[in-house]
């Protein structure tokens, strides 16, 4: 089963739960739209490459469409879809007025330098530009794997320059920089995200004593896979919540270490060039997979999606699995660790903190106006960065109350992954028929 397919199996297996109409159902499905990118870019050394990118459109049942763009040598058209879909549902799931959209560019970045990552970017824009695939009321981009607000930067300015400084430009791309009209928090905003929903749940005692753990983050042994933005940045609000970080796989290592790993150190040591196997003090390994395999409370896979499938199912030993990544566990696999009571809390509400906040960020932009600039009175001064992390919170635990609330409406608890399908297939669809397109 490919990614594609994996994705239809979560959604049939929700859908026939649901009183709603096939066609409508299928319509909810499938992308609405789908572009395959090539264009030439000129490379530091003077020969030219043709890029393979691709632009996903799923629903149009809100506007704009968000979802973010993807840099990696493994994006291709299928993947596109899913991820484009998968927004859709997020963004239902916790209240967050879009529709689902996504962009990936097939290209390792590691492999180019500053320039022509830059060209190619742009050069993407300006494709989606001129398609009308872009823009504040369109499709409204943000960071994803490999990228970063360094290229939503280059977004923004492309997108103002094309649109002869549209007035609401900056609500053209989400992840900005602050100093680019971003919004404070926004970069940490998806492992913030990470670490309330696990904070919900760790929370619920009569669910997680079904799998032996006791209330509450402190010193819970979490393993991490992928120490990118949404790895380090659920590490770091993890840890300083007092869990402990035992172990952290990256792309070319893993390391592990019983006592807990101080996350703030371990970017500190990969940001200086060193090598994850060359950490200190730690069991280390050049095989990524080591200590992802090792037994832990809680594992977070936040790098690229079906690292958890029908052939290694079998070797996890976590009692939750906390999807930061989008679609880590393959339909299979996710049925395995249901019936070998694994709790898993899904992607669709576990990485929405960065959405949320994207939201946020879209809202401010079309407002012209800093949060709390105006609501800011006397002594009472509210920092954008308290507002927004105060909304990403009461946003985070109100959809962990109505996926709860979900789980047990037909008085037997089903997992967490069914109810947060099952709810934002039934939003989408009633959106759909409020708006008159569906009897
Ligand atoms: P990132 O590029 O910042 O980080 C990904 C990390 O994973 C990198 O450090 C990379 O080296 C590592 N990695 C790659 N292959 C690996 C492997 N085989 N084993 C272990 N590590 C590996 O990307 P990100 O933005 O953190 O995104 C990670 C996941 O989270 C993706 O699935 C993405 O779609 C999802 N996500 C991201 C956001 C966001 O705001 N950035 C929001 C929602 C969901």
């Amino acid at each position: 089963m490919n990614f594609l397919e994996s994705f239809e199996e979560f959604y049939e297996s929700a859908v026939k739960h649901l009183d709603i109409p096939k066609g409508l159902a299928d319509q909810i499905k499938s992308c609405d739209s789908v572009y395959h990118l090539r264009f030439p870019i000129t490379l530091d050394n003077g020969e030219i490459e043709v890029i393979d990118a691709w632009h996903g459109e799923h629903s149009h049942h809100r506007s704009p469409l968000k979802g973010g763009i993807r840099f990696s040598g493994l994006v291709n058209e299928d993947e596109v879809k899913v991820l484009a879909s998968l927004m859709t549902f997020k963004c239902a799931l916790v209240n967050v007025p879009f529709g689902g959209g996504k962009g990936g560019i097939k290209i390792d970045s590691k492999n180019y330098s500053k320039n022509e990552l830059e060209k190619i970017t742009r050069r993407y824009t300006f494709e989606l530009y001129s398609r009308n695939s872009l823009g504040p009321n369109t499709y409204v981009p943000a960071t994803d794997y490999g990228t970063t607000s360094r290229e939503m930067n280059w977004i923004y300015s492309t997108f103002k320059t094309l649109s002869n400084s549209n007035i609401d430009a900056a609500a053209s791309v989400t992840s900005k920089s602050v100093t680019q009209e971003g919004v404070s928090g926004r970069s940490e905003a998806t492992g913030r995200g990470v670490y309330i929903g696990i904070r919900e749940l760790l929370n619920d005692e009569r669910e997680i004593s079904r799998v032996g753990l006791k209330k509450g983050i402190k010193d819970k042994e979490i393993i991490i896979q992928g120490f990118g933005n949404v790895g380090y940045h659920a590490a770091l609000f993890l840890h300083q919540a007092g869990a402990k970080i035992v172990g952290v796989c990256e792309f070319n290592g893993s390391i592990y270490r019983k006592e807990g790993i101080d996350p703030i150190k371990l970017k500190e040591w990969l940001n200086s060039g060193n090598m994850i196997f060359d950490y200190k003090d730690c069991e280390t390994s050049k095989d990524p997979w080591d200590s992802f395999y090792k037994e832990c409370d809680i594992l977070i896979p936040a790098a690229l999606e079906e690292v958890i499938n029908a052939t290694n199912k079998y070797k996890i030993k976590a009692k939750i699995i906390a999807e930061g990544a989008n679609g880590p566990i393959t339909f299979e696999a996710d049925k395995y660790l249901e019936n070998n009571n694994v709790i898993i809390l899904p992607d669709l509400y576990l990485n929405s903190g960065g959405v949320i906040v994207s939201y946020f960020e879209w809202l401010k932009n079309l407002n012209h106006v800093r949060w709390g600039r105006i609501e800011n009175q006397g002594n009472n001064q509210l920092k954008e960065i308290d507002l927004i992390n105060n909304a990403l919170n009461e946003t985070m635990c109100k959809a962990f109350e109505e996926l709860s609330e979900k789980r047990n409406s037909t008085g037997k608890y089903i997992s967490y992954r069914k109810a947060a399908y099952r709810l934002g297939i039934e939003k989408i669809a009633n959106t759909y028929i409020e708006m008159g397109l569906f009897p």
